[in-house]
């Protein structure tokens, strides 16, 4: 099964991406950490990523989908794929429709109003957990691996700001796309907790 996860920035893709991967043995590619795992690399991808994902905007799709295209080759993607914060735009989901087979697209539905106060208030682990300063009472490490918390170089209110822009103008108008295509499948309890978001998206995916 190969998965595409769509919602906006702080809708959760990240923290259901993980949990899905999980239970049904998907390989869980996001660009937005293969971006950072690049800048901390210092790569040429990295130093080019950086100044776009610095401004809220996408970093070139050409760059973008030859890293998707490559990775989709490696042998651990063969048994089924999800896809975390790609496509991003139409071109990028027409480009995949060239190298890829997409089952479903699943889109996290949040209201807008609430998505600035999540963002801002993420932290996050380098093991890929995300807590919201509302629920650490203080803590700073990480419960799952006890790895420091730090906030996002981007999650400051006015990259978000961009974010939410550039993915309302270019990311939002694949929810037609896919939806013309058969194959969205909305999540609309995007607003309650992880556990119940991911209960739902069981049960579509279940199906
Ligand atoms: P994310 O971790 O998914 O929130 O992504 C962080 C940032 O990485 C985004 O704001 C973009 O600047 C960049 N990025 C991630 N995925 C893509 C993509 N598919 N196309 C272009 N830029 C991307």
């Amino acid at each position: 099964m190969n998965v595409i996860l769509l919602g906006a920035p702080g809708a959760g893709k990240g923290t259901q991406a993980s949990k899905i991967a999980e239970k049904y043995n998907l390989l869980h590619i996001s660009t937005g950490d293969i971006f950072r795992a690049n800048i901390k690399g210092g790569t040429e991808i990295g130093k080019l990523a950086k100044s776009f994902i610095d401004a809220g905007k996408l970093v070139p799709d050409e760059v973008t989908c030859a890293i998707v295209k490559d990775r989709l080759t490696w042998e651990d993607a063969q048994n089924g794929y999800m896809l975390d914060g790609f496509p991003r735009n139409l071109f990028q989901a027409e480009e995949l429709e060239k190298f890829a087979k997409i089952d479903i697209c699943l889109n996290i539905d949040v209201d807008e109003a609430l998505l600035m106060d999540r963002i801002c208030g993420r932290r996050v682990c380098k093991c890929g957990e995300s807590y919201h300063v509302s629920t650490l009472n203080g803590e700073t490490k990480c419960r799952k691996c006890g790895g420091e918390l730090y906030q996002r170089e981007d999650d400051n209110p006015q990259t978000v700001k961009a974010r939410l822009i550039t993915y309302n103008t270019q990311t939002a108008p694949l929810i037609d796309y896919y939806k013309k295509q058969g194959k969205l499948a909305t999540v609309t309890s995007g607003e309650g907790s992880p556990d119940e978001v991911f209960e739902q998206i069981v049960e579509i995916l279940d199906k």
